[in-house]
């Protein structure tokens, strides 16, 4: 018989030891160990195939984060079907896309949002619907107490299908993105071994989980080590400052940690018995980083990836980690900066990232040409992120290539001008975007957050930056906010304020 790369059966080889250990305990105190949710995965998968469901098909799902939607998960891996989680903020005709698109054979759903997708799932003649609220009632977990939990770990090919999960589409529509279950696997062990997670670690696990951060990044770590989680349905900082003394790493967006930063019960103490903070998806401010370091004596690590990579790089455990910097490729990963040609630059220049390893996803899912386009020749992915290497092989991230400013024809990447703004005094965050201008043809405009009581003018800032970068990387204006378009995960939204602010310098 072949080896079995279901993702499942790996974590089945951890949990055989550990089954009557704590998995999670949540903020209610509710306890689920090892063997919990490796019967509750059992009895779901079960239920899914006597439903129907077969290996490939996918299970579409738009449920509150729960332990019970962590089972769902694990059934899924399980059974060989391919999960495909929906952030519950979408509407009625996001979900239309959505599930036309992936055409699943189940969809599972909050009883609330019922009288949306019903006639959706209907429309659509999805086969399957079940419900699954928060505290884990509804029609999928109480069908599955009666359910078939026998069910083995379905034999899966190194390069079959485990999740679907979508690009976050800021240009263009969503494209659906094929992770497999050796994708999964590897980048879950590489980040074990670069993080020295083991049994021992309780991973605080306030990160949503339709996201790789929370689902990948975050449960592959403690699943691949037989550690512990205490697990918050979301981000709330007096529940994470009342929770870290219990855990050992925390992962977040950087928002997380500027947040714990503003609350005064964050202090030394708190983090102490924290033996690392990890940072990602969305670039970690230096004078976050600094700051963070001077309340707690700890350098949060930072690391980048992304959907159709897992993890990329990381600093280091042991070793230096660079604020600014998303640090050195994780094992078995290969990092080329490149120009537009495709031609491979040296250390020092600024290009394009592209990506190579086992970590890179298969394919967009029924796209194939933009599958071909985003991969080159010999086999690397173009991430469509610009970057630059130091002498020490550190990667630092400038922003997206979509986001690049080329005014007057000069290139201006966003992430240098936003390093100086943010270091400006009376300046709590900013981002820069690039803005049609009549002359120019696009010139920068910064989007500044002050701090509290603080009230930066314009010229000012503006004269400031032109202390620290060649004129053109200036900002022509700054426009004030009380707080900047996220989404979920952490990142600024730019098209949003793109749009908005289009006909600013074209007025003038
Ligand atoms: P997603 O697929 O939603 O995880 O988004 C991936 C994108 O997030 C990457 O292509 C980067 O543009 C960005 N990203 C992730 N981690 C970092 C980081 N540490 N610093 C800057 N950008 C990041």
């Amino acid at each position: 018989m072949p080896e079995n790369h279901n993702l499942y059966a790996r974590f089945h080889k951890i949990f055989t030891d550990r089954l009557d250990k704590t998995l999670l305990v949540t903020d209610n105190g509710d306890e689920w160990r090892y063997a919990d949710v490796d019967s509750s995965a059992a009895r779901l998968a079960g239920l899914l195939a006597q439903s129907g469901v077969k290996p490939g098909d996918r299970v579409s799902v738009q449920a509150a984060k729960s332990p019970a939607l962590l089972c769902l998960y694990l059934a899924c891996l399980r059974g060989g079907f391919v999960f495909h989680p929906l952030n519950p903020a979408y509407q009625a005709a996001e979900l239309d896309y959505f599930f036309s698109d992936a055409e699943p054979a189940v969809v599972v759903c909050d009883d609330a949002t019922l009288d949306v997708i019903g006639p959706l799932a209907k429309q659509l003649s999805i086969p399957r619907l079940f419900t699954l609220a928060q505290d884990g009632s509804g029609t999928l977990m109480e069908l599955a107490r009666d359910a078939d939990a026998d069910l083995a770990s379905a034999y899966r090919d190194r390069h079959d299908m485990a999740t679907l999960l979508y690009s976050s589409g800021t240009t263009g529509k969503p494209k659906g993105i094929v992770l497999t279950h050796n994708n999964l696997y590897v980048g879950a062990r590489a980040l074990v071994q670069a993080w020295g997670f083991t049994e021992d670690d309780i991973l605080l696990h306030a990160l949503p989980i339709y996201h790789i951060h929370g689902l990948f990044v975050a449960l592959g770590c403690v699943l691949l080590s037989g550690g512990a989680m205490r697990w918050l349905p979301a981000f709330n900082t007096e529940k994470v400052v009342a929770l870290l003394p219990d855990c050992t790493t925390m992962m977040g967006v950087p928002t997380y940690y500027t947040r714990l930063l503003g609350n005064k019960d964050f202090t030394r103490e708190t983090a102490a018995h924290i033996r690392l903070f990890i940072s990602g998806s969305a670039p970690l401010p230096a004078p976050t980083f600094h700051a963070f370091e001077d309340r707690t004596g700890q350098r949060i690590l930072e690391r980048y990836g992304m959907t159709e990579t897992n993890m990329n790089t990381s600093n280091p455990l042991r070793g230096a980690r660079k604020p600014g910097s998303v640090g050195l490729p994780l094992p078995g990963v290969e990092i080329r900066i490149c120009d537009c040609a495709g031609a491979a630059l040296p250390t020092g220049a600024i290009g394009n990232i592209q990506v190579r390893g086992e970590n890179v996803f298969r394919e967009y899912w029924r796209r194939p040409e933009q599958t071909q386009d985003d991969f080159t020749q010999d086999g690397f992915f173009n991430t469509g992120d610009l970057g630059v290497l130091d002498e020490d092989g550190y990667l630092s991230i400038v922003g997206r290539s979509k986001d690049l400013i080329i005014s007057g024809g000069l290139n201006v990447y966003p992430a240098e001008v936003e390093r100086v703004l943010n270091g400006l005094d009376g300046v709590s965050e900013a981002t820069v975007i690039g803005i049609p201008h009549a002359d120019f043809g696009e010139a920068v405009v910064a989007v500044l957050v002050p701090r509290p009581n603080a009230s930066p003018q314009e010229d000012t800032i503006i004269a400031a930056t032109k202390q620290k970068l060649a004129g053109y990387k200036a900002p022509k204006r700054v426009v004030f906010v009380d707080e900047l378009p996220r989404n979920a995960m952490g990142k600024v939204q730019k098209n949003v304020l793109r749009r908005e602010y289009q006909h600013l310098l074209l007025q003038q």
